[in-house]
């Protein structure tokens, strides 16, 4: 029997409630909006594919910011729901809603000049929805086609991750006079999404992966990449700091120009896991370059420092506490993340890691591991 990783992922955006709570993330929604209605260059007489559509929301704001035609793709039902939203406000003869996976549908068109899509999950690439986005613009993105967004990264640091270990892993040994601490297990095993403060970020950030839209294969979406984290000025200066997570976000990048001629990449046949021991991910940390022509660029952040975003955070909890003894001590790993086998929407993600001290006589000594 051919595995099926499709037809309970597909109905959980069946639900109402799910589009709900996306449309009601003003950071995400708004962003998507600034970016479409603020770039009429981009979007004026476009033929736009906005993949994964959901209730509509996106096509419908590249229908108003006068784009040509729209198809809009879903492959839940939510796509009959699309139509009538579609309709109702008046667009139905602007973008044609097509029900079926963006793999596999065919459009009435050979090239498309913008695909749009929200597809990030917890994590950034939770569901692996960016596969089906990078076939879709193998198949049908023209050669100078633009990407919405263009680029995405994610980012880790570390946290004292004193709430989330009351809250989930301290509460267990004593809950109404009983040690119920077999409980603890999960909060271990599993990458918890959280809200954390920015006040428990006690290093700097590294970005692990850096994806450009119109390069990335889905063949690279399985990484590993090392990083150095540094204590931060949250950390405790003048003695030790206790780090008991990881943390992830993600960032997302909106660019009206897609350099496309340099970095399109055609399709590739070569879908296979990449193995763990190749190194080609590693970016260093800085800021998107400013583009100096008319356009206008829109990012966002889901980490702590920003607004709140439904993806939250991601903390990986740590079963043994880091300490920093002292200022300029090190956190130095290596991440790794990939499709889990047993589900390809799920990720496996490793985190290996050793503390270098400032005077590396007192370095920790051997690499810890841990896994989610
Ligand atoms: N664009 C909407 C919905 C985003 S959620 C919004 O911004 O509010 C992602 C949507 O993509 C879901 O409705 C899901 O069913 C759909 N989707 C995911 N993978 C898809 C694929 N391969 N083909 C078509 N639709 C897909």
């Amino acid at each position: 029997v051919e595995r099926d990783d499709d037809t309970h992922y597909f109905h959980s955006y069946e639900e109402n409630d799910i589009h709900e709570i996306m449309l009601k993330d003003t950071v995400r929604t708004v962003s998507y909006a600034r970016f479409i209605l603020s770039n009429p260059n981009v979007f004026k007489n476009a033929v736009v594919m906005d993949v994964g559509c959901g209730t509509g929301i996106l096509s419908m704001l590249a229908a108003k910011a006068g784009a040509k035609h729209v198809y809009a793709i879903e492959a839940s039902r939510l796509a009959v729901k699309a139509r009538e939203n579609i309709n109702k406000n008046g667009f139905s003869d602007k973008i044609t809603v097509i029900q079926g996976k963006v793999e596999d549908i065919e459009l009435p068109v050979k090239t498309v000049d913008v695909i749009v899509s929200e597809w990030m999950g917890y994590m950034l690439l939770y569901e692996s929805m960016l596969d089906s986005v990078l076939v879709a613009r193998d198949r049908f993105l023209a050669p100078s086609g633009l990407m919405a967004p263009s680029q995405t990264r994610l980012v880790l640091s570390a946290i004292t991750g004193d709430r989330v270990w009351k809250e989930r892993v301290a509460f267990w040994p004593s809950v109404y006079g009983f040690d119920l601490s077999v409980m603890q297990g999960p909060c271990f095993g599993e990458g918890l999404t959280e809200v954390v403060d920015k006040e428990e970020v006690v290093t700097t950030e590294a970005i692990v992966r850096d994806i450009n839209s119109h390069s990335a294969t889905i063949k690279s979406l399985d990484f590993h990449s090392a990083f150095t984290l540094e204590a931060n000025s949250n950390s405790n200066s003048s003695g030790p700091t206790t780090i008991r997570a990881f943390l992830t976000h993600f960032d997302t990048f909106f660019s009206p120009h897609s350099g496309a001629e340099k970095s399109h990449v055609p399709p590739s046949e070569d879908v296979e896991i990449l193995p763990f021991g190749d190194d080609e991910y590693e970016r260093p940390v800085q800021p998107l370059e400013q583009s100096n022509d008319n356009g206008v660029q829109v990012s966002f952040t889901t980490g702590p420092r920003g607004k709140y975003t439904h993806w939250k955070q991601v903390v990986f909890l740590l079963r043994e506490p880091i300490t920093l003894q002292n200022n300029g001590d090190k956190i130095q790993g290596r991440f790794f993340c990939r499709k889990s086998e047993d589900n390809s929407r799920e990720l496996d993600v490793e985190i290996h890691f050793r503390v270098v001290a400032a005077s590396s006589s007192d370095s920790e000594s051997g690499t810890r591991g841990e896994t989610y």
